[in-house]
């Protein structure tokens, strides 16, 4: 039977509707749609795809149980290796991992099998139909705390906790997922998800403390103190990073961070919210990655009339998920590509110093760039053009250019090695510089993927297993 070249397609809201509410965008595939694109996976022997995804997923068994009809066969293939399959399925960058591999993709030059999409399928079918309580198993005995309650924090302290370890995840904010709540916008990720996930964590016997800050409520040394054996720190890379050029001091500049954050977790949308946010005008969102694009979305949501997105390099270069990309042209972002800000304009009424507009954002000026050679990524430099500056006319800007490791951990905890970006030094197994105190995520890495914070988890939970009990 000829194989269909392209992807089903995946029911979305229609983006001028989405654009003003935060549910869901992407609906997810029906059955019939699952099935349809499980029979275009080719079911290759040497399996490809598998190679291309962090945590050697299965992906040709999983597939090949969907187009049986057994769902929940499919789902227990996944959970073998991913302790998030209804997360991964949605937020994943599969376009350069698993599907970037695939033979559709590479030798028939197709669209790959939408194995993001399936993977979503089943673990949203298996959310919807099963609900057995997780059993937490007999305790071996020992304690392990984890600090930060995100991907790889929550992956190594389930792992922890099958195996029977008495684990206490420690949390800086008031709620367990890290990014996944935080950062990760509703529309993208619903929370309920999160949420069950943190659920099936606790029915395990995980002990989640909130509002505990390590480095300043407790340090990595009184957790030893209080009888833990082991530490796994997965404290992520909060810290953002800024352009430093003139401007950014002004009402109105925030980073993408505090945005998301202000809006995601303290609900600022609402009418009256407790830490209320600008809502409405014209936003620039600087950066291109998946955190400029949830920025850029969310400010739309929010009620702003004008949206753009300002980045150096072109569009091959962006370094956002594809779908992200095109969900945001589709909902009318403002792409200004090849272009870079170099200081943003503040209001200063000069007759009247008790104007309230006066030290609010009122525009940002902008150079335009062309692509030079090569650099050590690998990428086509940005170059200035001179002379090409331009302003655009806006209210607020967001500054999405990435984000380091907080400096609390380390500055707190004798002997913990970091790089010169502030990434915890570990070794091949997690183990950082001091005895028994393991790491992984973002917080050794710096900003990366949820898979590769998850798969960090999986390895220290098993190097902090053998080194415990092997
Ligand atoms: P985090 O998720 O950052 O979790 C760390 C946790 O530790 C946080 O809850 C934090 O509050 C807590 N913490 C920090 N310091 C302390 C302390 N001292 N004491 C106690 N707790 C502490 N990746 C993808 O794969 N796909 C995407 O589409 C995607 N989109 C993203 C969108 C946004 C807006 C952002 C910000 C990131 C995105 N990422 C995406 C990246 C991904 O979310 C991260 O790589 C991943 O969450 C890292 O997991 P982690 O567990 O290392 O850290
Ligand atoms: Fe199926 Fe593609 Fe994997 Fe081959 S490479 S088994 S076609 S998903």
């Amino acid at each position: 039977m000829a194989v269909n070249p392209k992807k089903q397609e995946m029911p979305s809201q229609a983006p001028e509707v989405r654009a003003h509410n935060f549910q869901e965008v992407a609906l997810g595939y029906t059955a019939e749609m699952a099935e349809g694109e499980a029979k275009r996976c080719l079911n290759c022997k040497n399996q490809p795809c598998v190679a291309g995804c962090p945590v050697n997923i299965r992906i040709p068994d999983f597939i090949g149980r969907i187009r049986q009809g057994d769902y929940e066969g499919a789902y227990q293939i996944i959970s073998r290796s991913s302790s998030l399959p209804a997360v991964c399925g949605r937020v994943c960058p599969q376009e350069s991992q698993c599907e970037s591999q695939c033979t559709l993709r590479v030798r028939a030059k197709m669209d790959p099998v939408g194995i993001g999409r399936l993977e979503r399928f089943v673990a949203d079918w298996h959310n919807a139909n099963v609900h057995e309580k997780a059993q937490a198993p007999a305790p071996n005995g020992h304690r392990v705390a984890v600090v930060g309650a995100g991907p790889s924090g929550l992956t190594c302290a389930g792992d922890l906790a099958k195996k029977g370890y008495s684990v206490t995840v420690y949390e800086a904010l008031h709620t367990a997922g890290g990014v996944l709540v935080y950062g990760i916008p509703e529309f993208r990720l619903p929370k309920s998800i999160v949420a069950k996930e943190v659920e099936t964590l606790k029915e395990l016997g995980v002990k989640i403390e909130t509002n505990v800050i390590i480095g300043k409520t407790l340090t990595v040394d009184e957790l030893f103190e209080m009888g833990f054996e082991a530490v796994f720190i997965g404290s992520g890379a909060g810290l953002p990073n800024f352009m430093n050029i003139p401007g950014e001091a002004l009402k109105g500049v925030y980073s993408a961070n505090e945005f998301l954050t202000r809006s995601n977790l303290m609900k600022a949308y609402l009418e009256d919210p407790d830490t209320p946010i600008m809502k409405g005008g014209k936003v620039a969102v600087v950066g291109g990655g998946n955190v400029a694009m949830d920025a850029a979305r969310t400010a739309l949501r929010l009620g702003a009339e004008k949206v753009y997105i300002i980045y150096r390099r072109s569009m091959e270069e962006l370094p956002a998920r594809r779908e992200e990309v095109e969900h945001a042209e589709e909902e009318g972002i403002d792409f200004r590509l090849l272009c870079n800000p170099v200081e943003i304009l503040g209001y200063e009424n000069p007759e009247n110093p008790r104007d309230p507009k006066n030290g609010f954002v009122n525009g940002i000026r902008c150079i335009r760039m062309e692509l030079g050679e090569p650099d050590a990524s690998g990428r086509r430099r940005p170059v200035e053009i001179a002379g090409s500056e331009f302003e655009l006319d806006v209210t607020a800007v967001v500054i999405a250019i990435g984000t380091s490791p907080n400096p609390l951990i380390k500055n707190t905890t004798g002997g913990l090695e970091v790089n010169r970006r502030g990434g915890i030094i570990v070794n091949e197994e997690g183990l950082t510089s001091r005895e028994h105190v393991y790491a992984g995520g973002d917080a050794v890495t710096g900003a990366a993927t949820v898979i590769s914070a998850m798969g960090a988890g999986k390895t220290a939970a098993k190097a902090i297993d053998e080194a415990l009990r092997g």
